[in-house]
């Protein structure tokens, strides 16, 4: 039994990213383009949005841009062109911002917040630990932090795994940020998938159990673990939200798996 009839995954833009920050040392001088992705589920309980990309308008003025952004692990700013905004991409399938009853998020990086303040209907899931992170006065002085500052989000917080809806089920995954997680969705036709978000960047983080990006590196490797035995217990497809060959091979928005 689920809930959920559709998942469309989105291509928000890309990061330009050392892989040795995906893989810790592993492959020093090779940079990366990797996706941002952002997803939406069609579900009997309403149209669920998970994460919301990177907003373009930070990335409008070059010089504030590269300040923002560049630095040892970003040798360059993201690149976020027209055909990868998220609105347009929504509006192409014919999904308004207001339409979307339920916005979750993995957790509060720029990459996954940046047009959260369009959802104004919705309430926004997120693991108590991460948004007690995030309002802390580390989290506030974040250049993303006015992403999630509107007093208008109605914030609905969760303490570790959580049932969403028949079919959705929100897993606790930290190590990446303090309250990261990820999603499990059963879909009718194409079976279990599981969203990992920023558990790891790469497939090769799950394949070989490589540590990436970590606040927790104990916490990190138990979530690396935690999704490799959904995948092995159930026969789901890991669905890893940063994976170049992954994703530049899903099916993408507006095609959808059922
Ligand atoms: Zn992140």
């Amino acid at each position: 039994m689920t809930d959920v009839r559709k998942l469309y995954i989105f291509l928000c833009g890309y990061e330009i990213i050392r892989k040795s920050a995906c893989t810790r040392g592993l492959g020093d001088n090779f940079i990366l383009a990797v996706p941002i992705c952002a997803y939406l589920l069609d579900t009997a309980q309403g149209l669920v949005m998970f994460d919301t990309g990177l907003d373009s308008a930070r990335l409008a003025d070059d010089a504030r841009a590269r300040a923002l952004f560049k630095n040892d692990k970003f040798p360059a700013p993201p690149i976020v062109l027209p055909e990868h905004e998220l609105l347009t991409q929504l509006a192409a399938i014919g999904v308004a911002p207001d339409d979307v009853s339920q916005v979750i998020l993995s957790h509060t990086h720029g990459d996954h917040v940046g047009y959260l303040r369009h959802f104004r209907r919705a309430r926004v899931v997120i693991q108590r630990v991460e948004h007690a992170a995030a309002f802390s006065d580390e989290g506030r002085g974040r250049y993303f932090f006015s992403d999630i500052a509107s007093p208008d989000i109605d914030w609905h917080l969760i303490d570790g795994d959580c049932e969403i809806m028949p079919g959705l089920d929100a897993i606790l995954t930290g190590g990446h940020r303090p309250g990261h997680q990820s999603l499990v969705v059963q879909l009718p036709e194409s079976g279990t998938k599981v969203l990992t978000a920023d558990v790891a960047d790469l497939r090769e983080n799950f394949v070989s159990e490589i540590l990436g990006s970590a606040v927790d590196d104990v916490a990190a490797l138990a979530s690396i673990r935690r999704l490799n035995a959904i995948v092995a217990s159930t026969g789901a497809e890991l669905v890893p939200l940063h994976d170049p060959d992954f994703v530049h091979n899903a099916r993408l928005a507006p095609l959808f798996y059922a």
